[in-house]
C-alpha cells in the first residue's frame, strides 16, 4: 500500500457523472459511511462513521471512485504529517522530504500517482503547504462555500475542505462538485457570482492587477523569493501588472492563530472520552482515572501540547489577555486584506517561505513549524480563498505561488493560476 493512505479503498461512485472515470484520495479527517476515519490518531484508529459527509455523498454523485484515505497529521494539527499515529509519508517530488501538512498524504497521492485527484483541509494552510511542497495544485476555498458537514472538527471558524490536482482546471472542476450550500453546515452561503469554477481556468490575465505584500516576502529564503518572482514575471508577460502592496496586520497572524486554533481544537478534542467512541481503556469505574488514561494513550504529543495550551488561553484570568486579544487582530487582519483588495484583484506570494524539511528534521521544533505557516495562516483568519501552484524549484525542490482573492473571488484565483500552469 501507498504510504499516502492510512486505508485503501474501493468506494465506487455512480456510473456517470462529471468525475467518471476518475480516482480521488480522501483526507482522513472526512467521514467515509462503513470505512474508518482515523484522523490519523490512535484515538479513532478504529472508528467507523455511520455516515457519509456530504463532500463525499457528492463525490459519488459525481461518478469518482475514492481509492484511499489520505495519511495527515493527527487531527489536522502539524506542517509535515509526521504526527500522524500511523507513521510518514515521504515527498514523492522530494525523496527522503516530508510532503507537508497537514493533508501530505492527499498531496502525496496526487503527485505520485496513487489517485488522479485528492481532497484535504485547511485550517491554517493544510492544503495549500502540501501541495507546494509536492508540486501540485490545492485551493483552499472561501469560508462557508464547501460543506463540513463529516468533517472532523480542529478548527471550525477557521477550516474549510478543498480539492488537490495535478492541474488548475482539475481542481476547478472537482470544487465544482463539492461547492454549494449544505442544509447540514448552516455555515455554508451561496456563491453570490455562481457560475463555473472550471470555465475560469482560461490563462487570461490580460490586464489584471496582482498585490505582492512585501511582508509576505520578508521571512522566506532567497531561492524561494527567486522562484517566486520567476512566476510573477510569467504573469507579466501575459499581461497582468504588478505592484508592492502593505499589508501590516500580518505580522501577527502566527500568534493569533495558534491561540484561536489551539482554543478550538481543546473544545472540538474534549468529546473524545472514550465512552461513545474512540479509544477506550478498561477501568474500575473512576470516571476521572480512565478519562485521563484515554486521553493519554488515545493522543499524542502534538495534540497534546495544543489542548494544553488552548485549555490555557481560554481560562478564566487569561481569556481577555490571548483569546480576545487574538480575535481584535484577526478582525485587523481581515480589515487590512479587504481594504487591499479593493485596489487589487488578487494578491500574491510565496506559498511556504522554506522548501520541504527533510524526513524528521523539523519535528522536534514545533515553533520553527509555526512560524512556517507565515504566509498561509492570514488568509485563514481573514476568511479568504486562495490556491498554491507550482511556481518552479530551487535545488531541485518543488516552490508554490500562492495567490488569494477576495471572499468568493475563487474565479479570479482560478484564473490567475491557470496562467502559469
Ligand atoms: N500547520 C497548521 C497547524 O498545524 C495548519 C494545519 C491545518 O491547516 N490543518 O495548525
Amino acid at each position: 500500500m501507498s504510504d499516502a493512505f492510512i486505508t485503501e479503498t474501493e468506494i465506487e461512485g455512480a456510473a456517470d457523472g462529471p468525475l467518471a472515470g476518475r480516482t480521488i484520495a480522501v483526507k482522513d479527517n472526512i467521514s467515509t459511511e462503513g470505512v474508518r476515519t482515523t484522523c490519523g490518531s490512535r484515538m479513532l484508529a478504529d472508528y467507523v462513521p455511520p455516515f457519509d459527509a456530504t463532500v463525499v455523498e457528492r463525490l459519488k454523485d459525481a461518478g469518482a471512485t475514492i481509492v484511499g484515505k489520505a495519511n495527515m497529521d493527527e487531527f489536522g494539527m502539524g506542517t509535515t504529517t509526521e504526527t500522524s499515529y500511523f507513521g510518514a509519508t515521504e515527498n514523492p517530488a522530494a525523496p527522503g522530504r516530508v510532503p507537508g501538512g497537514s493533508s501530505g498524504g492527499s498531496a502525496a497521492a496526487v503527485a505520485g500517482g496513487d489517485a488522479d485527484l485528492a481532497l484535504g483541509s485547511d485550517t491554517g494552510g493544510s492544503i495549500r503547504c502540501p501541495a507546494a511542497f509536492c508540486g501540485v495544485v490545492g485551493i483552499k476555498p472561501t469560508y462557508g462555500l464547501v460543506s463540513r458537514f463529516g468533517l472532523v472538527a480542529y478548527g471550525n471558524s477557521l477550516e474549510q475542505i478543498g480539492p488537490f490536482a495535478e492541474t488548475v482546471e482539475d481542481a476547478a472542476a472537482l470544487l465544482d462538485v463539492i461547492a454549494g450550500p449544505d442544509e447540514r453546515d448552516a455555515t455554508t452561503r451561496e456563491d453570490p457570482d455562481e457560475g463555473a469554477y472550471v470555465d475560469a481556468a482560461d490563462g487570461d490575465v490580460d490586464g489584471v492587477t496582482i498585490g505582492v505584500p512585501t511582508e509576505l516576502l520578508d521571512g522566506a529564503e532567497a531561492g524561494v523569493v527567486e522562484t517566486f518572482w520567476d512566476a510573477v514575471g510569467q504573469l507579466e508577460d501575459r499581461g497582468a501588472t504588478y505592484r508592492e502592496v502593505s499589508l501590516p496586520s500580518v505580522e501577527h497572524a502566527v500568534e493569533a492563530y495558534y491561540v484561536i486554533a489551539m482554543s478550538e481544537a481543546s473544545s472540538n478534542l474534549a468529546r473524545y472520552d472514550g465512552v461513545r467512541y474512540g479509544h477506550s481503556v478498561d477501568g474500575d469505574g473512576n470516571w476521572n482515572e480512565v478519562f485521563g488514561r484515554v486521553r493519554d494513550e488515545g493522543f499524542g504529543p502534538e495534540v497534546k501540547r495544543r489542548i494544553l495550551l488552548g485549555t490555557y488561553a481560554l481560562s478564566a484570568g487569561y481569556h481577555d489577555k490571548y483569546y480576545a486579544k487574538a480575535q481584535d487582530a484577526r478582525a485587523w487582519i481581515k480589515q487590512d486584506f479587504d481594504g487591499v483588495l479593493n485596489d487589487v484583484d488578487v494578491l500574491a506570494s510565496p506559498t511556504m517561505p522554506v522548501t520541504p524539511f527533510e524526513l524528521g528534521e523539523g519535528i522536534e521544533d514545533p515553533l520553527r513549524l509555526y512560524l512556517a505557516d507565515a504566509n498561509t495562516v492570514p488568509v485563514n483568519l481573514a476568511d479568504l480563498p486562495a490556491i498554491s501552484v507550482p511556481a518552479g524549484s530551487t535545488d531541485g525542490l518543488p516552490v508554490g505561488i500562492q495567490i488569494v482573492g477576495p471572499a468568493f473571488g475563487e474565479r479570479a484565483v482560478v484564473r490567475v493560476s491557470s496562467a502559469l500552469a
